[in-house]
C-alpha cells in the first residue's frame, strides 16, 4: 500500500477521534520528563533513545517524537503507521487489565513487561507484513526488547517464540489485535 503524508496524518486523527485518545508532542510534555526518569530506573531506555526514537502511551494520550504525516522525523511514514498499532495495543491492554495493574505489572515485573511489549510488537509485526508483503525477522523484533530492561532468557525464549509463531500466522492473513483496527481505517 502506498502511504502518503496526507493518508498517515488523517489515519492518526481518525483513530484518535474514534478511540478517544489525544496525540501530543513528547518534548513539550512535563509528564514525559517524569516518565523518562521513572523508566530509566527500571532499565527501560532513557536519554536520546527515549526522546527521539520512542513513542510513549499513557491511559489516554500517545506522546510522539514526530508529527504524524510529516517526513521530517526519525520515523518513516511506514514506521508511523506500525507504531500506531503498537501503541493502540498498549491502550487496549490498559483497558482490559485496568490502569493500576497495567502500570504496576509493567514497572515491577520483567515477565509481565515482556508479555505486554511482545503483544504490542505483534500488532506492529502483522500490520507491517500486510502493508509491505514483507516480514520483519523475529530476531530483529526480539532485539528491540533489550531496550526495555528485559532479561535475555525471556527475549531469546518467550519473545522469539511468539514472534516466530506470529510470522507463520501471517501466511494465513493474520492481523494481531489493534492492527486490525488500523488496517480497517486505512482501507475503509
Ligand atoms: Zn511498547
Amino acid at each position: 500500500m502506498l502511504l502518503t503524508q496526507e493518508l498517515v496524518s488523517r489515519l492518526w486523527a481518525d483513530m484518535a477521534a474514534k478511540d478517544g485518545f489525544r496525540v501530543r508532542r513528547k518534548r513539550k510534555s512535563a509528564l514525559m520528563h517524569i516518565y523518562a526518569a521513572g523508566l530509566s530506573t527500571i532499565g527501560v531506555c532513557s536519554g536520546k533513545t527515549f526522546w527521539k526514537h520512542m513513542v510513549t502511551t499513557t491511559a489516554r494520550t500517545i506522546y510522539v517524537p514526530f508529527t504524524p504525516g510529516s517526513m521530517k522525523s526519525e520515523f518513516s511514514l511506514l514506521e508511523q503507521v506500525v507504531v500506531l498499532a503498537h501503541e493502540m495495543q498498549h491502550m487496549d491492554q490498559r483497558r482490559s487489565m485496568g490502569v493500576f495493574w497495567f502500570g504496576t505489572g509493567y514497572a515491577l515485573s520483567q515477565k509481565i513487561r515482556c508479555r505486554l511489549e511482545v503483544d504490542a510488537y505483534r500488532a506492529g509485526q502483522t500490520l507491517y507484513a500486510r502493508l509491505t508483503h514483507d516480514r520483519i525477522a523475529p530476531v530483529r523484533l526480539a532485539d528491540k526488547l533489550k531496550h526495555y530492561g528485559i532479561e535475555d532468557d525471556l527475549i531469546n525464549g518467550y519473545a522469539l517464540k511468539r514472534f516466530r509463531a506470529t510470522n507463520r500466522k501471517i501466511d494465513k492473513g493474520y492481523l494481531h489485535g489493534a492492527a486490525e483496527d488500523v488496517w480497517e481505517a486505512l482501507v475503509g
